[in-house]
């Protein structure tokens, strides 16, 4: 005879009749969707709480790579709230756990770091309900998001069926390369996850279903170089890049999903009156698209090559070589996801629920994001807003506005959470 038994249950009965789509009909909510029901008014009641949390992790600087002050942070918040067991992994990320069960893992993500450089000064101002100040919404919001959750998670005794991960993470910002990510998804549980979900800035029901992918590069064009009068007629790798970048400004893009490229940046050069020894440039490709990047990737190396080629053609007699490296900055892989997919169909129908009329009403979307790299490997994940509203991200004037409703991120994650996770009740 079991000496205890458990129930698994998913709030989609609550979803269900609180989103009206079984109006009519008498329903009676089963004990998870009231313990479910309990933690939306908990959130609620946090409000406050929420925001103190918000400002106090916003004045705790973390430039990308020197998230670990932030991280030790926030590590100890989340043993106040019961966590004794949160840890730092070997690339910095803080990894809480609730749960145990056999049943799905869901792991949920707020990035820790900013863009801002060492010497910003990240200190806050508030009026009223307005909080101004670097990363304030970019991703302080998420991560005090994804403390009150915590918070609730224990207050309430709701317990998932399997595993919720809650993860304050490194490497999202465009130099972090994801990865503290790339870790999470290939070290520490490699093949354990079953649903991720990232807590990422302000905002109402958007969610990012779809990942956009990036290949950015640095590109060196090297030579010898010599005098402009005394050389001249020495092929010259500043030469050999301005035609490459004449070949890759009239490239033409795949069809399907958007897909564009950026030269952002060029470099090199010693004087006016110098063949350079070298210069270089760096290039952003972007698509939805994985077949589309690689088909980009090969057109750029194409025109690079081409452009090489024309300044050997135009000085036959030169025997100085032109050689072209080409360094990473970033790849952030992407996948399809279908807006079918049951994570996006699950927080559309979260959504649902506290749809308003004005910021509630679920759309989906493509962006650039930590959900980026599951998204690559098959696994089920998507980015959602904390709540509230801001504007100004990746820039000193950033800002955050605690809307009357700004609990409503919690409660989004919380309902997408439980219902992907299911609820255990003791017997
Ligand atoms: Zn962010």
């Amino acid at each position: 005879m079991p000496t205890s038994r458990s129930v698994l249950v998913r709030p989609f009965l609550l979803m269900a009749t609180l989103a009206g789509t079984l109006s009519g009909q008498a329903v009676r909510l089963t004990d998870g969707d009231l313990l479910v029901q309990r933690a939306l008014a908990s959130l609620q009641h946090d409000q406050a709480w929420t925001l103190a949390q918000q400002i106090a992790i916003c004045e705790i600087p973390a430039p990308p790579f020197k998230e670990a002050t932030r991280a030790e942070d926030f590590k100890r918040r989340l043993i106040a709230l019961g966590y004794l067991d949160t840890r730092i992994d070997a690339v910095g990320n803080v990894i809480a756990q609730l749960g145990a069960g056999t049943g799905p893992t869901v792991m949920v993500a707020a990035h820790l770091d900013t863009v801002f450089p060492e010497e910003t000064d990240v200190r806050t101002t508030r009026i009223d309900d307005r909080v101004a100040g670097p990363g304030i919404g970019d991703n302080c919001r998420g991560v005090a998001v994804l403390l009150t959750l915590a918070k609730v998670f224990k207050e309430t005794g709701l317990t998932p069926d399997g595993r919720v991960l809650l993860v304050g993470n490194v490497g999202e910002e465009g130099p972090g390369n994801l990865r503290g990510m790339r870790h999470l998804f290939t070290a520490e549980f490699p093949r354990e996850i079953d649903y991720f979900i990232s807590i990422d800035s302000p905002g109402g029901a958007r969610i990012v279903s779809r990942a956009v992918g990036s290949h950015r590069y640095t590109i060196t064009f090297a030579g010898p170089g010599g005098h402009s009068y005394g050389a001249f007629g020495m092929t010259n790798p500043m030469h050999a890049m301005g035609r490459a970048i004449a070949h890759i400004a009239a490239l033409e893009v795949p069809d399907g999903p958007k897909t564009t490229f950026n030269v952002g940046v060029v470099r090199g050069g010693t004087s006016v009156n110098t063949i350079t020894p070298q210069a270089s440039m760096e290039v952003d490709l972007r698509s939805e698209s994985a077949d589309n990047l690689r088909e980009m990737d090969q057109r750029l190396q194409d025109a690079v090559a081409r452009g090489v080629a024309e300044e050997l053609a135009r000085w036959p007699a030169s025997r100085a070589p032109i050689t072209v490296r080409y360094d990473t900055i970033g790849i952030r892989p992407t996948g399809g996801q279908s807006d079918d997919a049951f994570i996006v169909r699950t927080a559309k129908a979260a959504a649902a629920l506290l749809d308003d009329g004005l910021n509630w009403t679920p759309r989906t979307t493509a962006s650039s994001t930590d959900a980026n790299l599951p998204i690559s490997l098959g696994i089920p994940a998507i980015t959602i807003s904390g709540g509230g509203a801001g504007g100004g991200a990746h820039g000193t004037e950033e800002w955050y506005r605690d809307t009357a409703d700004a609990y409503k991120g919690p409660q989004f994650a919380l309902l997408i959470i439980t219902a992907l996770a299911g609820v255990r009740l003791a017997p």
